[in-house]
């Protein structure tokens, strides 16, 4: 199936998913890691702005090649090692995966003043994996308060990636977890719209737990190499 069809089948699928679950504000980032621009431009071409990255170097290059599309908006998903940053601050619209503070204070001070402020997920460690990046819930409130005081960053939600379940009912005790993280930075904090969470694997709990903005690689441009 080409790009296109993948797409507006993935929208049907949510739109399904979201009337059933009667939810409005589910948003598609297409994850375009590994990917040429060439699948990129398919996806544009097909209605998609929001793309997914997770190597600095090589989404620099991607986001310097569209740099003539002001109306994409480019969102870091990987990990990011603090020597990094810069990259980061100088061309994303989003980064998903800030955990920790040092990190945000670099992305603070290095976001140059003609851009918007950084649009900023706290990535959480939810499935509590030894080797995954993410805070611990407990760390959350700490974290957005210190966030919330940088000027040039703007805290938007959290983002977590799930240890891979393949039935629904597993799947659904850590995004449940994630809805009741949310719903708490929600209550303490202003501007907290997008809860990023669902995967082509588990696109329709995430959304059935309230998660406002899926990222799906495969399930659009095909398996990586
Ligand atoms: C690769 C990736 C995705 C997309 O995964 P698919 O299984 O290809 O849909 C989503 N989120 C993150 C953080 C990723 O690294």
């Amino acid at each position: 199936m080409s790009i296109s069809a993948n797409l507006s089948h993935i929208h049907q699928q949510i739109q399904q998913i979201s009337k059933q679950y009667q939810r409005d504000n589910v948003r598609l980032l297409a994850v375009s890691k590994t990917k040429p621009v060439e699948a990129i431009q398919a996806a544009i071409e097909a209605g998609q702005r929001a793309f997914g990255e997770n190597y600095v170097q090589e989404a620099v290059e991607k986001i310097e090649f569209f740099a003539n599309r002001p109306e994409l908006e480019w969102h870091f998903i990987g990990p990011l090692q603090s020597n990094k940053t810069k990259l980061v601050a100088t061309h994303f619209d989003w980064i998903q995966t800030v955990d920790r503070l040092k990190i945000a204070e670099r992305l603070n001070e290095q976001r140059p003043v003609d851009k918007a402020p950084l649009n900023v997920l706290i990535q959480i460690n939810i499935s509590d994996e030894e080797s995954k990046s993410g805070i611990e819930p407990d760390e959350m409130l700490p974290l957005a308060q210190a966030i919330s005081q940088l000027p040039n960053l703007k805290l938007r939600g959290l983002m977590a990636i799930p240890k891979p379940e393949s039935e629904p009912e597993q799947q659904k005790i850590a995004l449940r977890k994630m809805q009741q993280l949310f719903n708490r930075l929600q209550a303490g904090f202003d501007g907290i719209d997008t809860l990023s969470m669902g995967m082509s694997d588990d696109m329709a709990a995430a959304i059935e737990c309230g998660s406002t903005m899926v990222r799906i690689g495969t399930a659009i441009f095909g398996a990586r190499a």
